[in-house]
């Protein structure tokens, strides 16, 4: 498959604080990748890098060949990355409908954007039962779900979703993961930052470990699995 997103020596952080130490990273065309690690490793760092709201301060992001480490956050949007942010961070106020069409704002292409509105209350029922109801006020699992529709709003090249399953029931978990397999079946590439590990393990093919701002290990995620030191670390075993 061919390389969408290639990461090398990327450092980035806040002020004085340094969070990210030369990451290396790629996601191929039709993946599903991981970012797996403990509390403050610097994964939502991370993927706030790609996204331009955190400025890189050396390194290199290429997404489809293009430097994107210098862009700020619609030209990472317009290039083709949607990010559906930890915590949701839903509009307040707005029916569930009017947040996905949010979602299309840069779009220009209105006929096709209700076909994609149709597309995502196939994948999420729910949400197509609530779409006059304030996004807001829905259960963690069905805001998790209009955040992640928002995202595919943007028909983005590559989807990025930080936090999928914290807080959530584990049978939500599930639906959320047979949604993202079902996208991703329909060809889109997804980067998931995820806490818990064997869901991580689960969804994705590939894994990055990330231990204080540093990639320790990564790999297949079968294999990861089996490490030794991945299952004492992060699957307690
Ligand atoms: P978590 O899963 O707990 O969010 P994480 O791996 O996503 O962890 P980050 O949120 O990227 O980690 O945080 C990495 C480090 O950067 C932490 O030490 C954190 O305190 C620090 N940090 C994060 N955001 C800021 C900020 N806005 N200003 C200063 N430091 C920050």
């Amino acid at each position: 498959m061919p390389e969408l997103l290639r990461i090398a020596g990327l450092t980035a952080g806040y002020g004085d604080v340094q969070v990210l130490w030369g990451i290396d990273l790629d996601v191929r065309e039709g993946e599903i990748v991981a970012i797996v690690g403990s509390n403050g490793a610097g994964k939502t760092t991370l993927l706030r890098t790609i996204s331009g709201l955190v400025g890189a301060r050396a390194g290199s992001i290429l997404f489809e060949g293009r430097e994107i480490s210098k862009a700020g956050p619609d030209e990472v949007l317009a290039a083709g990355i949607a990010h559906v942010p930890e915590g949701r961070r839903l509009f307040k106020g707005l029916s569930v409908k009017d947040n996905l069409l949010l979602g299309a704002y840069l779009r220009r292409d209105k006929a096709e954007i209700q076909n994609d509105l149709d597309y995502v209350f196939d994948l999420f029922p729910r949400l197509k039962e609530r779409h006059s109801q304030d996004a807001t006020t829905m259960s963690g699992g069905e805001q998790q779900m209009c955040a992640i529709a928002r995202g595919i709003m943007s028909r983005p090249r590559l989807l990025m979703i930080d936090e999928l399953s914290l807080g959530l029931a584990p049978a939500l978990i599930e639906r959320l993961s047979e949604g993202l397999k079902a996208i991703n079946g329909n060809g889109l590439t997804i980067l998931l930052v995820e806490q818990d590990v064997m869901t991580a393990f689960e969804l994705a093919s590939r894994a990055f470990v990330v231990e204080t701002g540093r990639i320790a290990k990564a790999g297949e995620t079968v294999v990861l699995a089996d490490d030794p030191a991945i299952r004492q670390a992060y699957l307690g075993v």
